[in-house]
């Protein structure tokens, strides 16, 4: 016992730190058999693989309705915004499914009470149209009951500041952009930074600092083994990535 508890002193003197990096499944686990990004089945592939959260990204098309799906394009349309979801539900993705709704994203993350939906609220063309998508998403998922299992990330500072203002206390908001410093986005109320992996490679003293300063840190998009070791190896708090079974594995999940 004696030998034990001396041990453990020694390794908290030494600063090993004893919470484990955890997996955020980009876009939802989409590399698993026919599925595709930020559809229903890429969300229950993350949620059955049990990792910490499934990423999703959040657009609203012209008639107000917020669609789950990455990229402003989708098959013959050029910008998602700027289409109505009837035009967009009427093109199925490549392996069959339809273009889901955040309604019937959250009814899904609703079905695991382990796996968080993280939520990129993706950039709007107007400040009103940002305030509108982020409290309209607020509101949703305040009426499923999801606030403490939901978690948001954005690339516009205008959503995060959005967000620090309207979302409940602790809710864990993350800026995508990578030109602010952690000590700026606390200054801001982010509770995190969620940077690029080229961003963190050149700033590794971020992730010091941020945990200092009692924030979070999660890099994304890191899908190969020896990068996923070496963020592992520096204690950031999230990965984001394509590749949730080999973060997992390197993990000793
Ligand atoms: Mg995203």
């Amino acid at each position: 016992m004696k030998k034990l508890i001396s041990l453990l002193i020694c390794l908290c003197m030494s600063g090993v730190a004893f919470s484990q990096t955890q997996v955020i499944a980009h876009r939802g686990f989409h590399a698993k058999g026919n599925s595709y990004d930020n559809t229903i089945s890429s969300l229950k592939n993350a949620q059955e693989l049990g990792v910490y959260g499934s990423e999703v990204d959040i657009h609203e098309t012209s008639d107000g309705v917020l669609i789950a799906i990455h990229g402003m394009s989708h098959r013959d349309i050029k910008n998602v915004q700027k289409a109505t979801f009837e035009q967009i539900r009427n093109l199925p993705l490549t392996n069959g499914e339809t273009v889901p709704t955040l309604d019937e994203y959250l009814e899904q993350a609703k079905k695991s009470k382990t796996t968080k939906l993280i939520i990129e609220i993706k950039s709007h063309p107007t400040p009103e149209q940002e305030l509108r998508v982020v409290k309209n998403i607020l509101n949703a998922v305040k009426s499923y009951k999801l606030r403490k299992r939901v978690e948001y990330i954005a690339f516009s500072k205008y959503v995060c500041d959005a967000l620090v203002e309207y979302a409940p206390k602790r809710t864990q908001i993350a800026y995508l952009n990578g030109d602010l410093t952690p000590a700026q986005c606390h200054e801001l109320g982010y509770t995190g930074i969620d940077y690029n992996v080229n961003v963190l490679k050149a700033h590794p003293e971020w992730i010091e600092q941020c945990h200092n300063l009692g924030m979070k840190v999660n890099v994304w998009t890191v899908n190969d083994t020896a990068t996923l070791q070496w963020f592992i190896d520096k204690g950031v708090d999230y990965i984001t990535t394509d590749n949730p079974l080999e973060a997992n594995r390197l993990l000793g999940k």
